[in-house]
């Protein structure tokens, strides 16, 4: 067989790409990653982009950090491989959880780690099976989520999931999940309402779902504390708190997935930090290691770890890992790379550079494709609308916001589109002049798509 002669030829010939429309990919190709350094990624053409997702959402100490490389390195000549199964144990994945333990909030004392968020939330609902079985509470299984929120694609996380996209052609849900509405003020909020007001009904709406279903049915409540890969969606002021005291109300478990809100991204160490959430469970991965490595934790309470440690003294084992559960390379790693985000103050470069990210782009609410600017620390979202007054998007939703993403990358930039909202998640390194120098090509950027449609393009 001839092989074909361009790396990008060679790759279309044989991969098939995660969230990638495998048609339009096999016209324009990828553009094939080379090399990266601080918040520059750099392609094999020789073209800089600003990494502005942080590759996804994760690579929170930037590109190229050598100790990193050296922690990886010595675990791998030590260790390279051991489970933690059956009693065995080693000391990356002892010392990382001990001070997961000691990071996160009281109460949550235990961790059983995997190889991603998916996997995690996976993990979750099991756990959360298992103990309510454990209890001797065999109907309280439901699960309560929120459109456009995000939580991994394996079979039972993509239930979780609220984007149609995720359920559509996969015939999913496939574990017992109520959706509930999006809390999304800007996008959600009725005409005249305010976002107290909208707070009241989306409480109300909570609790109306536990009424109709039954308490003795619910299990937990999943949500990101601030909603990310489903449109970068802050929480409203007083959200979460109603959410918890509804929960504690019924005996619903409250689920925080932290997987990109955890390790400073919105300027304190954990999301459920800044919105006030004392979550049962926790999940965390992405900067737990800054994707050098793949990793994912669920942190749990010390109710959920008694009753699943009493019932496998009584059913015999909690019959549940993975081969890489806990990995000594992949523990060892995120133990180097909490103790640099520690050592670099990087979430406290999070917090300033926060200020400074949220003001700069706000300043771009008055572009005429603009909707909304929103986010919290080093997370924000751009949202483009057809109509700035009437919130109108585009005839066809997601079209622009496409156009934007690609032509970024002509101005050295690299943003996520999600439909029409524009995501910025920079490394936590980034610095003043790197924010405006990011600010800069998204403002080209947006010229250019004005510029576009203008020219009547069919937006
Ligand atoms: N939960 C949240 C909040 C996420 O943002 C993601 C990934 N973006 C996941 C879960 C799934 O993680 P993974 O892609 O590692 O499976």
């Amino acid at each position: 067989m001839s092989r074909p002669n361009s790396t990008a030829a060679r790759d279309i010939a044989h991969q098939l790409h995660p969230y990638t429309n495998a048609v339009r990919h096999a016209e324009i190709g990828p553009i094939v990653m080379d090399r990266g350094e601080g918040i520059y990624v750099f392609d094999d053409q020789g073209n800089r982009y600003i990494e502005g997702l942080a590759g996804l959402w994760s690579v929170a100490v930037g590109f190229g950090e050598k100790r990193l490389v050296e922690a990886a390195r010595k675990q791998l000549d030590k260790l390279p491989y051991y489970h933690t199964f059956a009693h065995k144990s080693h000391l990356p994945s002892i010392e990382l959880a001990e001070k997961l333990a000691e990071m996160t909030p009281e109460g949550l004392s235990h961790v059983f780690f995997t190889n991603s968020g998916s996997e995690a939330n996976d993990t979750v609902i099991k756990l959360v099976w298992y103990y309510n079985n454990a209890l001797g509470r065999p109907k309280k299984k439901k699960f309560l989520a929120r459109t456009q929120g995000y939580h991994g694609v394996t079979v039972a996380a993509a239930s979780l999931t609220g984007l149609p996209n995720n359920h559509r052609d996969f015939d999913l849900p496939a574990i017992p999940v109520r959706h509930l509405t999006c809390p999304h003020f800007y996008r959600f909020g009725n005409p005249g309402e305010t976002e107290a007001q909208f707070v009241e009904r989306l409480a109300a709406e909570l609790e109306a779902v536990i009424q109709e279903e039954g308490a003795d049915t619910i299990a937990a409540f999943i949500g990101e504390p601030l909603m990310s890969a489903g449109g970068v969606i802050p929480a409203p002021e007083g959200y979460w708190q109603k959410v918890q005291e509804i929960c504690r109300r019924y005996d619903i478990l409250v689920v925080a997935d932290e997987v990109i809100t955890g390790f400073g991204r919105l300027g304190t160490t954990f999301g459920s930090e800044h919105y006030g959430i004392k979550p049962d469970l926790m999940v965390l991965s992405k900067q737990i290691t800054s994707s050098y490595q793949p990793l994912a934790a669920i942190m749990i309470s010390d109710d959920i770890f008694k009753a699943v440690a009493d019932n496998s003294g009584k059913i015999g084992t909690f019959g549940h890992g993975y081969t890489a559960t806990g990995h000594p390379v992949a523990t060892a790693v995120a133990l180097e790379n909490l103790a640099i985000i520690e050592e670099r103050k990087l979430v406290e470069n999070a917090t300033a550079m926060g200020k400074v990210l949220q003001a700069r782009l706000a300043k771009l609410a008055s572009h005429p494709l603009v909707g909304e600017v929103r986010g919290v620390g080093l997370i924000a979202g751009v949202e483009l609308v057809a109509d700035k007054a009437t919130k109108a998007r585009f005839a066809e939703h997601g079209k622009v916001g496409a156009y934007v993403f690609a032509r970024a990358h002509h101005h050295g930039l690299i943003v996520r589109n999600i439909m029409d909202t524009l995501a910025f998640c920079p490394p936590l390194i980034i610095t003043e002049s790197q924010i405006e120098e990011m600010a800069q090509a998204f403002e080209r950027t947006l010229d250019d798509a004005a510029e576009w449609i203008a020219a009547g393009q069919p937006a």
